[in-house]
């Protein structure tokens, strides 16, 4: 079987091979046909594979949940070019061309593969008899549900529709669900499973553990002069090793404008050169100290969030937080631009209870404004609040970072094997956190 899926991969979609074995397993998995399946791989891992090889290698259709007309589009027009026979029904379609596709649904022998649709789709009265019928014909293979996430009240982009899907899973009697998403914390893989009625579905999850990621939280106001911690940190990171790729640099992720700006200062008094980056910069300057980053000219970058997107640089040699990340989710994220070349990298915290006070209150104001704009509140406003507070576990707890971070992702605790502080020195972490207990009460 797996030299047929092979096959299939290369005469179908051009591939020699799996962009990964988490890829082939799900294929696989798929492909056999008799689970649910749910697949959380980050964006451009290549899920969408993961059910259009099997759809084209099935008797019936698959049909396709995806939340945006645009992301369909670009799908049905990459799989027509591969000759694969793909479409949409949508609300944009003509009523010729929507006649046609429900024309050879209803034929005894379709020829139609995978066809998408919108979650508001799935309840339309001229859609769902066709959709029936299909299904009571044994001619519907799998239902994939693209960007699982939005279905989850606990996700960033619920969409109220997905909500639908669990009803339309439950009549789909005998049709293999799949679920995909990027990666996503437990409680909205959990959220998933269950709106989507899934059943007990084999899951295969990218694990998260980068075991050249060294991760440390250092308590800020313990620190006689912060600043030139930082800087020793960041000296002691610059020299780890050039690797093939030259010099390494690295990010200093600060919440403000003034942040960086002070930051980037000091830094360059005491001997680092360090530039800031932030949304009050000149959109040219921006770019130019981004260049100049990327070009290896400047060594430290002094950002806030908004720096990093689509940033791929190989050699980042630390990432350090002199502010909470908002999220563990985004702390995960941002401090994983470090060693993406695979060499040993530095991750760090600089936690402050100061910082963590100022966030809550900017966390919770942010909701109460969410919530009178709508007018009520939802369920959903609490995710900000218990996605920070696991951030803030994170440092406050004598634990490994590393298992924190993969047991947040639903996976299981890896062998760290002292790329965390705590692995490496349970005795510093405890010390630290009484000292800044200490600290607190005076
Ligand atoms: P995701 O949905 O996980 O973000 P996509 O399905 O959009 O990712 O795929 C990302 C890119 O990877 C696409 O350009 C796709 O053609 C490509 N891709 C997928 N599988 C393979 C493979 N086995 N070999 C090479 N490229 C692949
Ligand atoms: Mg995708
Ligand atoms: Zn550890």
């Amino acid at each position: 079987m797996t030299t047929n899926l092979k096959q299939a991969l290369k005469t179908h979609f051009g591939f020699d091979s799996f962009r990964s074995k988490l890829q082939e397993d799900v294929v696989k998995a798929v492909h056999r046909g008799d689970r649910d399946v749910f697949v959380c791989m980050p964006t451009g891992a290549g899920k969408s594979l993961c059910y259009q090889l099997p759809a084209v290698l099935a008797e019936g259709i698959t049909l396709v949940i995806s939340p945006l007309i645009a992301l369909i589009q670009d799908q049905v027009d990459h799989l027509k070019e591969l000759n694969i026979p793909a479409c949409s029904i949508n609300s944009k379609l003509l009523a010729n061309e929507r006649r046609l596709i429900l024309a050879d649904l209803g034929s005894s022998n379709p020829k139609l593969k995978l066809l998408y649709i919108t979650p508001e789709m799935v309840a339309s009265p001229s859609f769902h008899p066709c959709l029936m019928d299909l299904c009571s014909r044994g001619l519907l293979s799998y239902l994939a549900v693209d960007e699982a996430h939005c279905v989850s009240q606990w996700g960033h982009d619920f969409r109220p529709d997905y909500l639908k899907l669990g009803e339309l899973r439950a009549r789909l009697q005998g049709v293999p669900c799949l679920a995909l998403t990027a990666t996503a914390p437990k409680n909205v893989q959990e959220d998933i499973i269950q709106s989507l009625k899934l059943s007990s579905p084999l899951s295969f999850l990218t694990p998260v553990f980068r075991s050249n990621l060294h991760y440390d939280v250092i308590f800020r106001e313990l620190l006689p002069n912060p600043y030139v911690h930082l800087h020793a940190f960041i000296k002691k990171t610059l020299s780890l090793g050039a690797g093939s790729n030259g010099q390494g640099c690295g990010i200093v992720y600060c919440r403000t404008r003034e942040g960086c700006e002070t930051v980037a200062h000091q830094l360059t008094k005491l001997g680092v050169v360090a530039k800031p980056y932030h949304a009050g910069l000149k959109p040219t300057d921006r770019t130019g100290v981004q260049n100049e980053w990327m070009q290896g000219k400047v060594l430290v970058i002094v950002a806030t969030i908004s720096f990093g997107m689509g940033v791929d640089k190989a050699n980042v040699r630390f990432v350090a937080h002199w502010n909470l990340a908002k999220s563990l989710a985004s702390y995960y994220q941002e401090s994983g631009r470090a060693g993406r070349d695979g060499l040993p990298s530095a991750c760090r915290t600089y936690y402050s209870p100061r910082d963590k006070e100022q966030i809550n209150f900017l966390i919770r104001q942010e909701v109460a404004r969410k919530q009178e704009k709508r007018g009520f509140a939802k369920d959903s406003d609490k995710t900000a609040m218990t996605d920070f507070e696991a951030m803030v576990s994170f440092c406050e707890q004598e634990g490994c970072r590393h298992a924190t971070i993969s047991k947040f992702f639903g996976n299981t605790a890896p062998n760290c094997a002292g790329a965390c502080d705590y692995c490496r020195n349970p005795k510093l972490v405890r010390a630290q956190l009484e000292r800044a207990a200490a600290l607190s009460t005076k």
